[in-house]
């Protein structure tokens, strides 16, 4: 298969290090183990890199040295990453933490970090010469492989339960992709989709496609250490669906610090998942590897895998890494994202309420101690579940057009 991607320069067996071709494959067929892109990592500088990266445009592609791609490859490019670190500091001073930033990536081209992954999968797919492309998802994805199609002009299918939040399943809608609404979990939807993969010459983003789509998710990781003027935080919080983006943001840390781009320094992950879908955090709890597959019923749709592909690479990294895997309950992730609004001007959406929640949780247990640097990942919008909301918020006051009602209930 010709795809002119000079990036990465192979496929590597993440259990026993097989080497493959840059194709569309996932598994190693010595040992099963998951494929990653691997880059000749001693063949960049990390001072070269830098600067590299700081002439390079404002989205997730300034990273181009260390994503899929390369000359004449051209990307699906709608903008995504290079997102605002923002210091939270009324944030921080609620719950007892001294540095504490909200990495903010509500704000993407369709509101989620789903939109990093998407950008880097369909320009892999393209150049592989697939002509359509899918995906299965737990909303957030659909909405940014739907984005991503419309801009270069490429059918999308989309999977996904049909029991999604509206916004996301109209936004889909609205940006002309085919939405295959399955009556089923999200598990049941993957299996679905691994199956038409095999039948149908399509390019699923996160299913045959998944080697590349989650090199969009170390983005953040080099977002994160960029912003901080190339320096690696004490300790960061990130939500759990599939634990891609938790492996990758270690990965992306691993990266840099390989290069010499950032000094070596230990640092912490944690992972967040809500209570109603928590197999890794229940896992780790339990002092094992073994993650155990649980049917979710959780407010946090976008969370709501519970069958995490990733889950035992999450436990053993947080295990290396000093960092813990907590769940909060329901109701913790609609006070996480009331917090986050009221004290940032971060309207996040239920995703971001669990990591808000647990990142309190790790707080109060003594996980995260008060002088510990320490990012947390926001990574959807607000507007997108406004459900989740809706029962508990009201307007404070009623009234007529009357200024006399209006001063009469303000003072009562
Ligand atoms: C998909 C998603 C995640 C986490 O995804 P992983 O599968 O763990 O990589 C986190 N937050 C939001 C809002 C998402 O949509
Ligand atoms: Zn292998």
């Amino acid at each position: 298969m010709v795809s002119g991607l000079t990036n990465p320069q192979a496929l590597e067996c993440r259990e026993c290090g097989a080497r493959y071709p840059v194709e569309p494959l996932t598994i190693c067929e010595e040992c099963f183990g998951p494929l990653e892109p691997w880059y000749d990592l001693t063949a960049i500088d990390g001072v070269d890199f830098r600067k590299h990266v700081e002439a390079g445009p404002p989205t997730l592609w300034r990273y181009e040295m260390l994503l899929p791609g390369g000359p004449g490859v051209e990307r699906v490019d709608l903008g995504a990453g290079f997102t605002p670190l923002r210091r939270a500091e009324r944030l921080g001073e609620r719950l007892g933490i001294e540095k504490l930033w909200i990495k903010d990536d509500s704000g993407n081209p369709s509101n989620s970090f789903k939109d990093r992954v998407v950008s880097v999968a369909i320009t892999v797919a393209r150049a592989f010469g697939f002509e359509a492309i899918s995906c299965a998802s737990t909303g957030n994805l659909a909405n940014a492989t739907a984005a991503h199609a419309a801009k270069v002009g490429m059918p999308a299918y989309v999977f996904c339960p049909d029991d999604l939040e509206v916004a996301k399943l109209v936004a889909t809608e609205a940006y002309g992709a085919k939405v295959v609404a399955v009556r089923g979990s999200y598990d049941d939807v993957n299996r679905l989709c691994s199956e038409v993969a095999e039948t149908l010459p399509w390019a699923f983003v996160n299913v045959n496609m998944r080697p590349y789509y989650t090199q969009g998710s170390k983005t953040l990781g080099f977002e994160v250490a960029e912003q901080l003027g190339w320096r690696i935080p004490d300790h960061v919080v990130v939500p759990i669906a599939s634990g891609a983006l938790f492996t990758k943001v270690h990965r992306a840390f691993r990266e840099l610090i390989t290069i010499g781009a950032v000094e070596d320094r230990p640092y912490r992950i944690s992972g967040a998942q809500p209570g109603g879908c928590s197999p890794v955090a229940q896992a780790f709890a339990a002092g094992t590897e073994d993650v155990r597959p649980v049917k979710p019923d959780t407010i946090a749709r976008s969370l709501a895998i519970g069958n995490p592909a990733d889950g035992y690479y999450a436990i053993r990294i947080a295990n290396q890494t000093g960092g813990a895997i907590d769940a909060c309950t329901e109701d913790e992730v609609v006070e996480g994202i009331r917090l986050l609004a009221e004290t940032e001007g971060v309207f996040t959406e239920t995703a971001g309420g669990v990591t808000v929640a647990v990142l309190k949780r790790l707080r109060e247990r003594g996980v995260i101690r008060p002088e510990e640097e320490t990012v947390a990942l926001i990574t959807g919008n607000g507007y997108k579940t406004i459900e989740a909301l809706e029962a508990t918020l009201e307007p404070t006051y009623r009234v007529a057009p009357s200024l006399e009602e209006f001063l009469s209930k303000l003072s009562s």
